[in-house]
C-alpha cells in the first residue's frame, strides 16, 4: 500500500541524515548525564521507602480513573495545588498530566481575538505547539534576546488586547538563563503585557528552597503563568501553573489538554506532594549540582569553545555530526552516558553534547569526567 511505501521512505531518508530517532534502554555501568533527576533523588531509595512507609488510604491509589471534572477530583490534587499556591504566594495552582499538556493546552484556552504572543526563539516544543493551536498571531524574538522582544512590542503592543510574552526561565538545550529583571521590565513598561514563564529546568534546581529562578530573583509575583514540570527535579511526573484564580478557573472551564484527559493517579500526586515538601531541605544538592555545572563550563571554554550554560545543563559543541558520535563514545567507554544532540534539534554545524547533571554524580566521578576534556 502507498501509505505503509511512504513512511518506510521517510524513515530512509531520516536514517541515511542520520536522523533516525531510535528508543534505547540505559546501558548498564554508565552514569546517566542525560536524564532530568537533577537532584539525585531517582536512585534515593532510602527517600522513596520513605515516602511508601508513609502512604495511606486513599494516596495508595493507582488510577484516578477519571478526568478532574468528573470523578478524578482526588485530595492528593487538590492538596498539591493548595502547596504549590501557598509556596509561590500566588492565587491559585492548577497541575497537569505532563508540560506537554500544560504548554499546549494553556495558550489556546487564554487567547482572545486580540491577542499577540511573542515568542523566544529557542522555545520548547511544547510552547510552539501551543503557540500554534492558539491560532494568535505570533513572532519570534531572537533567542534570549529580550530587547528584541521589546522592538517587537514597541512596534505592535498598542494593536492588540494583550501581548503574551513567553520564554523559558533556564533554556533546556543550552543550560542558559532568561534575565528574569528584563523581562519583568517589559510588563512595567507595557501595560498589556502577560508574562508565561516556563521554568521546566528551574523548579527545584535555582532559588533558596528550589522553587526555581524566578522566585531566586524574587520576582515571581510579576509572572503570571509560571509553569512547572514534575518530571526532572522533581523526579515525579505530571506540571502546573501558579497563576491567579481567573486564570485557573479560565483554564478548568477551557483548556482542552486539562478536560480531556485522565486525572494523575493519586500515588503519584502524593509522591510530588512528598518530595515538593522535601525541596526546601535539599540546597546541598542544589549546590552540588550547580557548582558541577559551573567547573563543567568551565572546563569546556579552557578547550576555546563558547558555551553559554549558567546552570546545571552544560553544551559541549562540537560541530559536525560524526564527530560529535565519536566524542559521545569516548565519553561512553569511560562510563559516561550523554547523548549527542544534531540538527535539526539544533542548528546545523553546532552537533554537541548535552551534559545534563545530577546531583547524585559523586565528586570523584565529576573529576575523572572533568579529565575528558584534557584531550
Ligand atoms: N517545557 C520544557 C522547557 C521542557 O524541556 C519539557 C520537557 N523536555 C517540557 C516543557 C515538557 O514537560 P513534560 O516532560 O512534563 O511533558
Amino acid at each position: 500500500m502507498k501509505f505503509f511505501d511512504r513512511l518506510t521512505s521517510d524513515l530512509t531518508t531520516l536514517r541515511e541524515a542520520g536522523n533516525l530517532r531510535t528508543l534505547r534502554l540505559l546501558p548498564e555501568d554508565t552514569l546517566n548525564l542525560s536524564g532530568n533527576d537533577y537532584l539525585g533523588i531517582l536512585n534515593d531509595t532510602a527517600f522513596r521507602e520513605g515516602f511508601y512507609d508513609s502512604l495511606t488510604g486513599e494516596d495508595r491509589k493507582l488510577s484516578a480513573a477519571s478526568s478532574r471534572l468528573l470523578t478524578g477530583n482526588v485530595p492528593a490534587a487538590v492538596a498539591l495545588e493548595e502547596a504549590l499556591a501557598q509556596a509561590y504566594g500566588t492565587e491559585a495552582a492548577l497541575v497537569f498530566g505532563s508540560g506537554y499538556h500544560a504548554n499546549t493546552g494553556i495558550l489556546p484556552a487564554l487567547v482572545g481575538p486580540k491577542s499577540l504572543v511573542l515568542s523566544d526563539k529557542l522555545n520548547h516544543a511544547s510552547m510552539i505547539d501551543g503557540i500554534r493551536a492558539s491560532g494568535a498571531t505570533f513572532y519570534r524574538f531572537r533567542h534570549n534576546d529580550l530587547a528584541h522582544a521589546r522592538t517587537f512590542l514597541e512596534r505592535y503592543a498598542a494593536e492588540y488586547e494583550e501581548v503574551f510574552v513567553m520564554t523559558e526561565s533556564v533554556f533546556s538545550m543550552d543550560g542558559d538563563c532568561t534575565d528574569l529583571e528584563a523581562l519583568v521590565k517589559l510588563k512595567h513598561d507595557f501595560p498589556n503585557v502577560v508574562l508565561y514563564l516556563d521554568e521546566a529546568h528551574g523548579v527545584g534546581v535555582f532559588g533558596e528552597t528550589g522553587l526555581g529562578l524566578a522566585h531566586a530573583k524574587g520576582v515571581h509575583h510579576e509572572i503570571d503563568l509560571l509553569v512547572g514540570t514534575f518530571g526532572k527535579a522533581l523526579c515525579s511526573t505530571g506540571a502546573f501553573v501558579v497563576c491567579s484564580s481567573v486564570i485557573r478557573e479560565t483554564l478548568i472551564n477551557k483548556m482542552r489538554p486539562f478536560i480531556f484527559t485522565t486525572a494523575l493517579p493519586p500515588v503519584n500526586l502524593a509522591w510530588t506532594l512528598y518530595v515538593f515538601r522535601a525541596l526546601a531541605g535539599m540546597t546541598a544538592r542544589r549546590r552540588h549540582v550547580l557548582s558541577m555545572g559551573q567547573r563543567l563550563a568551565e572546563a569546556i571554554r579552557g578547550k576555546g569553545i563558547a558555551c553559554v550554560s549558567a546552570s546545571h545543563i552544560v553544551p559541549y559543541v562540537i560541530g559536525e555530526n560524526d564527530a560529535t558520535i565519536l566524542e559521545a563514545q569516548r565519553f561512553r567507554q569511560a562510563g559516561f552516558y550523554v547523548l549527542p544532540i544534531r540538527p535539526p534539534t539544533v542548528p546545523r554545524g553546532t552537533a554537541r553534547l548535552r551534559f545534563s547533571l545530577s546531583a547524585e554524580i559523586a565528586e570523584a566521578d565529576f573529576e575523572r569526567l572533568l579529565t575528558l576534556f584534557q584531550h
